[in-house]
């Protein structure tokens, strides 16, 4: 199958994975994520923890990832060194932050911010280039951490460089958790912001949004990922969708930190690309795979806690509503092909590699993972796929065994297998990992 698309990953929080687990957001990122952040002003420390990082990643079968590291150069630097070494597809950014961070954790001016930016850009656009498909592997992109750790200053410096960058892409924080939302309003005021590059309806509706600061920065366009993306307002969807730019959905993170569920299938009907992010550390699971089942389970909150209107209660006028709206997936659970799809080509959408890489249409590149779900994959838990051949009965012993007195076509078998996979899956059925058709991890691999 397509490798899995992680948009939304902070490499240096790897090692606190698992704890912190009662804090909501800003909280979080005082009392755990900030210290161990910290810690790769030291760059030995920075090799070791990242080549372990970068390996459980691709062996949890992520061929591509967007990474954060820290506010560090020379740290963000060896991170991207070992994603290139390991031949994983991946952009790599170093963060932006002058505020609204603990004196032991800043950078100590605007000037020096950009200036480790631009150094970061040029070093990772000079790693050589695949020799057969003279295309990069590694990208840099441009990461403002969130607007809270940023100035106006720094924002509009920011904006100035990726104007000059058209082709670099942007990766940050929306609408995550309420009080961040309300802290961002008060840090920005519409009359505080500049007027943005592009001047139109959905520009000036959302003005007053979190996404709108981005925009009057000229930092919402259509290679920018959005994490999280909890709370939109519905002036803000629209901008998004105008820009073009992708949201990260990151469920496990949204769950763990409280800060709620985001509306992917309403994104999806609105035409907003949309991947999946495991957002490590506020994500507990580096592995896309729980992230799909997170998505799975939220997209069901969503769906009991929607109170249907009279509208909708009544089937005729539901349905005519729905083909008019294209309503397809708004207030509704997920199905197993969109969950695929966010994990997959949903993912290459939102990075601007969909050409490339998502799915294995001829012409792409190869990156695929060969999954097992028999019994020697050693996972306890998936199990049964095989069970007709295992206990010697059914019409066939097994390949397309009978299920309810109904022979299943091998079709429907491996739909089975792969929902099976997806819902109770890990790295122990991934055998191999292929980038750009290269064995980099895996089960099998040994290197
Ligand atoms: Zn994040």
């Amino acid at each position: 199958m397509p490798g899995f698309i992680d948009t939304h990953t902070h490499a240096p929080q790897m090692p606190n994975i698992g704890s912190g687990q009662q804090y909501e957001l800003l909280d979080w990122l005082a009392e755990v994520t900030f210290p161990m952040e910290a810690r790769f002003a030291d760059v030995n420390f920075a090799q070791q923890v990242y080549g372990s990082v970068v390996r459980r990643i691709i062996d949890c079968g992520t061929t591509t990832c967007c990474y954060y590291g820290t506010l560090h150069l020379d740290a963000t630097k060896k991170l991207a060194d070992i994603v290139y070494a390991r031949g994983q597809r991946a952009f790599v950014g170093k963060c932006n932050m002058v505020r609204n961070s603990p004196e032991y954790y800043i950078e100590p001016s605007t000037e020096a911010s950009l200036t480790a930016t631009r150094e970061l850009i040029s070093y990772i656009r000079a790693l050589p280039l695949n020799p057969r498909t003279r295309e990069p592997l590694v990208r840099p992109i441009l990461t403002p951490r969130f607007a809270l750790s940023c100035t106006h200053e720094l924002l509009s410096s920011l904006g100035s460089l990726a104007r000059a960058n058209l082709g670099l892409a942007i990766q940050t924080h929306v609408s995550e958790n309420a009080s961040e939302i309300a802290f961002t309003k008060r840090s920005f005021p519409a009359a505080s912001l500049p007027a943005p590059p592009v001047q139109d309806a959905e520009g000036a509706a959302a003005r007053e949004t979190y996404a709108g600061v981005y925009d009057a920065f000229g930092l919402l366009r259509g290679n920018t990922v959005l994490a999280h993306a909890v709370h939109l307002e519905n002036s803000e969807v629209e901008l998004i969708k105008a820009r073009g730019a992708g949201i990260s959905h990151c469920p496990t993170s949204n769950f763990n930190l409280r800060s709620g569920c985001a509306k992917v299938g309403m994104l999806l009907d609105r035409g907003v690309k949309v991947g999946l992010g495991t957002d490590v550390s506020g994500g507990f699971s580096p592995s896309i795979l729980r992230t799909v089942q997170d998505a799975s389970v939220c997209s069901k909150v969503v769906a009991f806690q929607h109170q249907p209107s009279k509208d909708e209660l009544d089937p005729d006028v539901s349905a005519q509503n729905d083909a008019q709206t294209q309503h397809r997936f708004a207030n509704r659970q997920l199905p197993v092909a969109t969950l695929l799809h966010l994990a997959t080509l949903g993912g290459a959408q939102v990075c601007n590699l969909a050409a490339r890489v998502g799915s294995l249409a001829p012409g792409k590149a190869f990156d695929a993972l060969v999954v097992s779900v028999r019994s020697d994959a050693g996972n306890p838990a998936v199990w049964g796929a095989e069970l007709d051949a295992a206990l010697g009965v059914g019409a066939s012993g097994g390949e397309t065994g009978m299920k309810g007195g109904r022979v299943r076509t091998a079709t429907q078998e491996l739909e089975g297998m792969l929902e099976r996979f997806l819902f109770c899956g890990d790295d122990r059925n991934i055998r191999r990992v292929y980038v750009q058709g290269r064995l980099i991890g895996g089960k099998e691999f040994e290197g």
